[in-house]
């Protein structure tokens, strides 16, 4: 564990009824491999197909079926563990994990125990009150997914359903270093965030593409560890908040209590925000884990992973660090633009021969928040990079005010076009010509004697006039130009 780690943060702490308490949470994060096969069949692994339709002979565990090892599937766990900067172990080896389930033909998994494809790394964690977080990668290993059984489509008999069979999973485990709800949750952002600039894992929560085991335990600062309880299989980054939130609070209450934490398997229930019991947590012996003597130990060299390391793409620090110094864009507004990929990618378009710091803006307050509002992702934006460079280059002309490119890009997203375009036919020009202007502004100054005279002692009040005369234009006046001539005009 690294030293930032282990230092209790008192910020952090729960309150119980007799003093503070620490919680410790660490992961174990399930990512499906992004691979158009199976990890050892050709079986393809695209989401939904009728039942047992992705399933070839291997996946179904008929007898005298061999394992294949797919390539791609290793070179995605070593492009993962070098981008979780761990080290990747040269030789490693497949394990038989023997269960019995009724969607797991084989009666065993294929995973890697004691010798895994990737070892100790480190993912940097930045959080929204400025705190950064390190937190410890233990391992990486590629094992099997199991099918699916399901139990609501009869009455008396469940079905099972083989598509996932055989699917590659990395399992991401991280060390005890996380200490609230808030840092797992930006964990789990940040691992999601580096897996999808990879391109390894698609990250879909939804579809059960990447999904969190959240070891939980509490304890007093500064003593050893507590006894874990592992809540399954969290699909979703806010479930995963609330399962470390209402679990340390159970352990608390029961510790307070007399009790003592029995290490165990939970489930989290969305509906009713609590963890539940599910299994006494079994230990790794109970699994009777042996080599795989259907596989080779899996073994490369160090120019192979050199030639993974050389294709690899920029992620989402190194990215960050050139928004913030060739862009100089602060580190909150780096940290919400390369969060996702396909956001950072839009601003970079936008901010192509444009101030940096004025697409950012427009990026992320106007069309993200409007994008949010409605549900949207900025690959289906309905303003393209080009339409939204275009209007922040119209204001920046002085064609138009803010205030109208606000309006514009509305038109915009609602109607399409090109912004010149539209700025032309409806006349949203802004008005620089000075007689246009003066005429409204003497206009407004006669029709208000009284607080044309007031303005003098109250200049304050000169705001009210630029008001009037903006509205007056329609908003089309240049607002510099308003706020002079009336100066002039009033004499403040
Ligand atoms: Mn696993």
């Amino acid at each position: 564990m690294n030293q930032a780690a282990a230092k209790p943060r008192t910020s952090k702490l729960i309150k119980g009824a007799t003093g503070d308490w620490e919680i410790v949470v660490g992961m174990e994060v399930h990512a499906q491999v992004t691979s158009h096969a199976k990890l050892f069949s050709g079986a393809p692994t695209g989401f939904g197909g009728a039942p047992n339709d992705h399933v070839s002979l291997v996946d179904a565990a008929m007898p005298g079926m061999l394992p294949v090892i797919n390539g791609e599937c290793v070179a995605q766990a070593v492009r993962t563990g070098l981008g979780l900067d761990a080290e990747i172990n040269l030789r490693s080896v497949f394990d038989r994990k023997n269960y019995f389930y009724p969607d797991l033909p084989q009666g065993y998994q294929i995973s890697q125990y004691k010798q895994p494809i990737v070892g100790e790394g480190t993912v940097t964690v930045d959080l929204a009150d400025g705190e950064t977080v390190t937190v410890g990668i233990e391992r990486l290993h590629l094992e099997q997914d199991a099918g699916k059984s399901i139990h609501d489509q009869h009455a008396t008999m469940s079905f099972v359903d083989l598509n996932r069979s055989g699917v590659a999973l990395m399992e991401i485990v991280s060390k005890p270093d996380i200490r609230s709800a808030d840092q797992a949750k930006a964990f789990l952002t940040k691992l999601r965030s580096i897996l999808r600039y990879l391109g390894t894992c698609d990250g879909d929560m939804e579809k059960g593409n990447l999904r969190a085991d959240v070891n939980v335990s509490v304890r007093r600062p500064g003593e050893p560890l507590g006894t874990r309880c592992e809540i399954k299989n969290v699909n979703s980054i806010r479930f995963v908040g609330q399962a470390i939130d209402f679990e340390a609070r159970r352990q608390v209450g029961l510790i307070e209590d007399g009790g003592t934490v029995e290490q165990e398997t939970r489930l989290f229930d969305p509906g009713r925000g609590e963890t539940r019991s599910m299994r006494s947590k079994e230990e790794a012996h109970d699994y009777r884990y042996f080599p795989d003597p259907d596989l080779l130990p899996l073994e490369f060299d160090q120019a192979y992973v050199d030639q993974l390391a050389a294709g690899l793409p920029e992620l989402p620090d190194a990215r960050k660090e050139r928004f913030v110094g060739a862009f100089g864009l602060s580190p909150y507004d780096a940290d919400v633009l390369v969060a996702e990929k396909e956001n950072a990618e839009y601003f970079e378009a936008v901010a192509e021969g444009r101030d940096p710091k004025i697409a950012a803006n427009w990026v992320i307050n106007e069309l993200a928040g409007r994008l949010n509002r409605e549900g949207r992702e900025i690959a289906d934006s309905p303003v393209s990079t080009e339409q939204l460079g275009a209007i922040i280059d119209l204001i920046g002309e002085g064609t138009i005010s803010g205030k109208i490119a606000k309006d514009l890009f509305e038109i915009v997203w609602a109607e399409g076009g090109d912004p010149r375009v539209v700025v032309d036919e409806r006349g949203m020009k802004q008005v620089t010509d000075t007689g246009a202007i003066e005429a409204l502004v003497d206009e407004i100054i006669a029709a208000n004697p009284d607080k044309a005279r007031q303005v003098r002692e109250k200049p304050a009040m000169l705001g009210w006039f630029v008001g009037q005369v903006m509205k007056a234009s329609q908003g089309k006046a240049n607002p510099q130009a308003v706020n002079a001539l009336l100066k002039e005009k009033l004499g403040v």
